[in-house]
Order: structure tokens, then C-alpha cells, then sequence
């Protein structure tokens, strides 16, 4: 059946045992773009199975997130194709009666060894050095006492039987050909005591049904593979399936990022509740593990669909670089119009007051060209703005005013500002090139006494626009009392 069609059809299998990662995020972008870029379908299918760990939110973490990222699904359990459900907790039958049917087959059998049987075993081995694998102890049980387990209600689960000195081997399509013998593998649980299926049991029905061609996933599941080829070859799957793990991702000690890590911001969640444009995202996590033929670094998600191939998929480690990520999403920002700008970062901003709220917009697109994510707004506000008094200690402690020809230019800079006519940001910048042009200081030692001594700060974007801003009263009140202070403290000696 399924080998017989050349559609791509990838998949993004998330278990809802927490919230979007990034991780995830990159390997459902992945296959989304492989999708895309082969003219193919991307589905989204959502595995939980493991019924304990799954987490009330997860399943909307997921999804919400997805579509915040623009990585919509073609089938989905929300718009399902002809291949569902795309919910495993709705097929639970229908893994039951494949495990039932290799039972019949005698490919598989019931364990009814107990939870601390297996514990037990497993420590023995790990002591002895070996590999901490089931003894098949319940694999040799006979028809009786099979039989007298059963009427006992003794639970049981199913277990798949492995051939033994098998090999299982795939070319993946990251990192080559990869290969498995079954002496390093326990015979696989397919059907849990509970009846309902494991990951690897329920992946590979899955995979057959949705008539998935290519499997994307983390490196973490290069052991499930072997599992699941051969529960695929044990149910007489005869589907062409490929598979490619990715690279994994570390943080700078060259750790693999680990979710108990909060200081490292971790969740889609996390990002876009500090405003981070969803394209900026996308963007970075196209990064992680993939570039592209002209090394081009910044580039829309449309692009990417149609540029993204497995040739420039790397499989060593990709570092998690924070910094990369507030580079590239400064980038998006530069390149908004300024109506999208500020209807995108005024949902973040609550920093108010009295200079602000008389151009909202113009204060909030100083910093256009700086931010890199919107919730980074508050502060800069609120230290562009604020309008703190400047002390006579932070003028002394500034060093920028021990030069007698800084005080002639606040002097004239202060005359000419009180008689303009009109305080616009053109005017304002004109008088600053004519007191700057009558002074010999240069550059910074001109500009940064008089940045502060007007805004009470030595740093921020372009002072005429700031000078505009914080208004005529306010700077020529800052300037004159930065001179007294000045003149005082001479007198004083
Ligand atoms: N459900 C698995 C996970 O969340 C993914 C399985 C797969 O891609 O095969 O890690």
C-alpha cells in the first residue's frame, strides 16, 4: 500500500507530558519545512499514551503554539484527514487487537512479571556490568501455567519476542547507517498491563496508518528505532519509511539542554509572553542543526519551506545560543513598519507616565532599531523617561564635565533651546549641529555631557529625538540645574 505512493507525509508526534519546548518546536518546524519544501503533507499527532505523565495544559501548549508559530498541520486530531484519529488515546483499541493479534501469531507473549521483579533484575545486571535487559523468563512459561496466571488475574503485559543475533539496521538520513543487534535489546513491552499500548507499539501503527514517509525526531529516540522496526516487520508492515534523527541541542557547557534548566528560557511559551516576534523564532530554530546553501541567516519561514533539504542538516551538537536568538529578532523588529511595531509591542508595555503618554508612539519607537523582544520596553522607558532629578554626585562621579568648553556649549545649547520657536525634533537637531559646530569638542566628548545633562543619561538612541521627547520644560530645567550645580560646586572649590 503505502510504499506504493512517493507523497512526502512527515509527522510531528508530541506527548503531552509538558509544555512546547524548543526542542520539539525545532523538530515539528523540521518536518513541517520537509513537508513543504517536497510539495508534501504535514501531519500532527498527538501521542499519549503514557497516561501518567501527561499534563493537564499539554495538549494546548502544543497546539496553541504551533499555530502562534505558523507551523499549521495539513491533518490534525483538530482538522483530520482520512487517516485518523490523530489522537492515540482515541485508537487505544485498535493497538489492542494488533497486540492481540501477535499473540495469536506467537510473535509476542504475556509477561506477568511484576514491576519489582523487573526492578530487581535490572539492578542485578547493571552490578554485574551487563546490559540491563529483561531475562525472558515469562517468554518460556507453558500453555498451563499460562493458563493458571490468567484465571489467577494475575495482570500481565505483552511483550514482543525478539529474534535472537538479529540485526536491525536503517540508513537514517542525517547520520548514515545505523545499526542494531538484538543482543543489546530487551524483548520490547507492546501492550502495557493496563491494555493500553506503549510509545514504541503505537508508533509504529501510526506511522503505517498516517502512511508517514519520512520521521524527523530527536537523536534521543535513535534506541526506539530498532524497537519499532521490529514491531513493524513483527506486524507485516511493508510501508517505506525513513528516518532522520536530528542534532542535539546543548547549552554552552555542552550539556544537552535539560528541561529542569529554568534560567535558560526554554518554552515557546517563555517567548512569547516576553514578545518576541513568532517569525524572529522560527527563524532562530531553523538555525539549530540546519543551514542553507548561501549561509543567509535571517529569512522568512516561506523561504525556508522552499529552500529546506536534508543535504545541510547537521548531526553534531547545536548550541542553544541566546544571544544569537536576541540578534535575529532585533532584526525582525528593524525591518517592521512602524504601525506593525507598535501594534505588536504595545500589548507588552505597562511602564507609564507622564512624558510617555504624551507620544506613546513616537517613545515607544526610539527603540525600534535596540529591542529585541517587546517586554524589554518597560525598563528602557522608564530609564530613557523617567525624569529623575540629577544629583551634584552624579555629575562629579560622570567625569564628563571637567572641561571648561563643555560648559560654554550647555550654555549657548541652553540659550538657543528656551528661544526656539518651535520645539520639533528638525529644529532641535539643527541646534544641536550649530552649538556643536561652534565648539571644538568632537563626537562622544561633546555629545555625552550633553545627553546627560539634558536627559540624565549618557547612553540611548538619538538625543534630538530623546531632547524632543522629554520636552522643552523638563530639559531646559536639567540643563539649567546641571550648570548651577557645576557653578556652585567651582565656588565651592
Ligand atoms: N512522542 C514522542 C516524543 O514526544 C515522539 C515520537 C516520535 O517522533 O517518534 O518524544
Amino acid at each position: 500500500m503505502s510504499n506504493q505512493t512517493k507523497i512526502v507525509r512527515t509527522r510531528y508526534a508530541p506527548s503531552p507530558t509538558g509544555l512546547f519546548h524548543i526542542g520539539g518546536a525545532r523538530t515539528a518546524l523540521f518536518n513541517y519545512l520537509f513537508a513543504k519544501a517536497n510539495n508534501g503533507i504535514f501531519i500532527v499527532r498527538i501521542e499519549n499514551t503514557d497516561v501518567e505523565r501527561n499534563v493537564e495544559n499539554g495538549i494546548d501548549s502544543q497546539i496553541n503554539n504551533l499555530k502562534w508559530l505558523k507551523i499549521f498541520p495539513d491533518e490534525s486530531y483538530i482538522n483530520p484527514g482520512l487517516y485518523g484519529p490523530y489522537i492515540q488515546s482515541e485508537k487505544f483499541d485498535v493497538y489492542e487487537k494488533y497486540a492481540e493479534k501477535l499473540l495469536d501469531e506467537n510473535k509476542a507473549y504475556r509477561c506477568f512479571c511484576t514491576p519489582e521483579e523487573l526492578d530487581a533484575e535490572r539492578k542485578k545486571r547493571l552490578s554485574k556490568g551487563e546490559t540491563p535487559k529483561y531475562s525472558k523468563k515469562c517468554r518460556h512459561l507453558t500453555e498451563q501455567e499460562i493458563n493458571n496466571k490468567i484465571k489467577k488475574n494475575i495482570p500481565f503485559s505483552i511483550r514482543l519476542k525478539l529474534e535472537e543475533n538479529k540485526n536491525y539496521e536503517w540508513e537514517d538520513l542525517i547520520r548514515g547507517k545505523i545499526i542494531f543487534n538484538t543482543e543489546s535489546m530487551s524483548d520490547p513491552v507492546i501492550l502495557k498491563s493496563n491494555k493500553i499500548a506503549t510509545y514504541n507499539f503505537a508508533v509504529v501503527i501510526d506511522d503505517y496508518d498516517m502512511q508517514i514517509s519520512h520521521v524527523l525526531r530527536g537523536e534521543e529516540h535513535i534506541s526506539n528505532t530498532p524497537y519499532q522496526l521490529a514491531i513493524k516487520e513483527a506486524l507485516g508492515f511493508d510501508n517505506d519509511i525513513k528516518f532522520g534523527h536530528l542534532s542535539v541541542i546543548v547549552d554552552e557547557t555542552g550539556k544537552k539542554l535539560s528541561k529542569r534548566n529554568i534560567e535558560l528560557k526554554q518554552f515557546i511559551e517563555d517567548y512569547r509572553n516576553m514578545g518576541f516576534p513568532e517569525a524572529a523564532i522560527t527563524n532562530f530554530l531553523c538555525l539549530l542543526g540546519w543551514s542553507r546553501k548561501d549561509n543567509k541567516e535571517i529569512f522568512p519561514l516561506i523561504e525556508a519551506s522552499k529552500e529546506f533539504s536534508l543535504e545541510q542538516l547537521s548531526s553534531s551538537p547545536t548550541f542553544f545560543d541566546f544571544n544569537k536568538m536576541l540578534w535575529v529578532s532585533s532584526q525582525y523588529f528593524k525591518e517592521m513598519d512602524d504601525s506593525k511595531y507598535l501594534s505588536f509591542v504595545k500589548d507588552f508595555v505597562s511602564y507609564d507616565n507622564e512624558i510617555i503618554s504624551k507620544n506613546k508612539d513616537e517613545c515607544l519607537l526610539v527603540f525600534k532599531n535596540q529591542i529585541s523582544y517587546a517586554k524589554e520596553l518597560d525598563s528602557l522607558l522608564e530609564e530613557t523617561f523617567s525624569n529623575k532629578e540629577i544629583t551634584r554626585k552624579e555629575i562629579i562621579d560622570s567625569k564628563l564635565f571637567e572641561n571648561k568648553e563643555i560648559i560654554n556649549s550647555l550654555e549657548l545649547l541652553l540659550k538657543k533651546l528656551t528661544s526656539l520657536k518651535k520645539w520639533t525634533i528638525e529644529e532641535i537637531q539643527n541646534t544641536l549641529k550649530e552649538v556643536q559646530s561652534k565648539s571644538v569638542l568632537k563626537g562622544k566628548d561633546f555629545f555625552k555631557p550633553i545627553r546627560f545633562a539634558s536627559s540624565s543619561k549618557e547612553h540611548g538612541p538619538e538625543l534630538f529625538k530623546i531632547i524632543y521627547l522629554i520636552g522643552k520644560d523638563i530639559v531646559i530645567k536639567n540643563i539649567t540645574s546641571v550648570l548651577s550645580e557645576i557653578k556652585r560646586w567651582e565656588y565651592e572649590g
